[in-house]
């Protein structure tokens, strides 16, 4: 007989490991989002290893927010996150997620400064840091271990890019970095206890449905936490804008990402946490796909294609004897 997802009520009902439903087996309550700019660049961008940045990321360094936040003190944009936040029905408490550009390039005493005033903050659950895997020196290693100390009730997140395995995409979308500082950096977050979300990007060009697949397998490799699911979406104003718009780059449709995510689901490791499934560009910027503005209607569609195929997070997992209640710590 054809066997039956294990853990719908761990899971809250859905066919994967959701942070909501890890955020309310830990904390009881879900935590929402507080997207910070701390005035940062990126590598990529300042002429260390690039200036044109990836050739996806908007000029905004990925953080393109509802609301301008730049140059306010960290203090301030997480006053102003709670206040819009203070008119929906959230829980008490929320994540500083340190998002535009790379959060880990600057002098470590600035760092530390930042991060203090988000962990300082009552209603801050913990800090997520999105950053690149090379600029993660020893000072800012052991910054991050001192402050876990110094904040044991909460949490320090490090979310990396790697968007693929494969190094010919990687040279395409102008990474720069290698899949092994990637996977040192991970090595080196895991030593400290410091959990790692990985970004990657399903239907970066020329990679096929297998090269896809390969990304997600190598994760289940590595000591990671959790993971953000990303379609491809061409921003207006990026180099793979032009690209597009010149034909030489194409999206997908909303079937075949559905069918592709729900593929990548089933390979990835059941203690994973899905931190995100869709694409999450602004509505101002975005010039395809436009059906991923919808992002309700494709969640629904990914749930529903998982449950009528009797799919679910590590259907296709190689190892045995997993068991979602063994979490990596996040
Ligand atoms: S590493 Fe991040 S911030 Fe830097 S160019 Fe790439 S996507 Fe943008």
């Amino acid at each position: 007989m054809e066997p039956k997802h294990p853990w719908p009520g761990f899971w809250l009902d859905k066919p994967y490991y959701s942070l909501h439903a890890y955020c309310m087996h830990v904390y009881h309550e879900k935590l929402y989002k507080i997207a910070l700019d701390a005035g940062m660049t990126c590598p990529g961008r300042d002429g260390t290893a690039g200036v044109r940045g990836c050739i996806f990321c908007s000029s905004g360094g990925s953080g393109d927010f509802a609301i301008p936040v730049q140059g306010l003190p960290i203090a301030e944009q997480i006053r102003q996150g709670l206040a819009l936040f203070g008119e929906k029905r959230t829980g008490n408490r929320f994540i500083a997620y340190f998002q535009a550009y790379t959060n880990t390039y600057a002098p470590v005493m600035h760092l530390r400064r930042l991060y203090t005033q988000a962990l300082d903050a009552p209603q801050i659950a913990g800090i997520s840091i999105a950053t690149r895997p090379d600029c993660l020196p020893p000072d800012v290693l052991e910054l991050l271990s001192e402050l876990k100390q110094a904040y044991p009730d909460k949490f320090i997140w490090i979310e990396l890019g790697l968007q693929t395995i494969h190094q010919k995409t990687a040279d395409y979308i102008r990474r720069g970095y290698t899949l092994s500082c990637f996977t040192d950096a991970v090595a080196a977050l895991s030593q400290r206890m410091i959990p790692v979300i990985v970004h990657i990007i399903l239907g970066l060009p020329g990679e096929s449905e297998e090269n896809m697949y390969e990304t997600v397998s190598y994760l289940n490799t590595l000591p990671i936490s959790g993971v953000k699911i990303q379609l491809l979406h061409i921003l207006r104003g990026t180099d793979l804008a032009e690209e597009f718009l010149k034909g030489n780059v194409r999206v997908m449709e909303a079937d075949e990402y559905i069918r592709i995510v729900t593929g990548a689901l089933a390979r990835l490791s059941p203690q994973t946490v899905i931190h995100r499934l869709t694409g999450d560009g602004p509505r101002r910027l975005l010039l395809a796909p436009l059906w991923s503005l919808n992002k309700r209607n494709i969640l629904n569609h990914i749930h529903q294609t998982m449950r009528a195929g009797n799919i679910w997070q590590g259907k296709r997992y190689g190892k045995e004897n997993h068991d979602p209640g063994k979490l990596h710590p996040l």
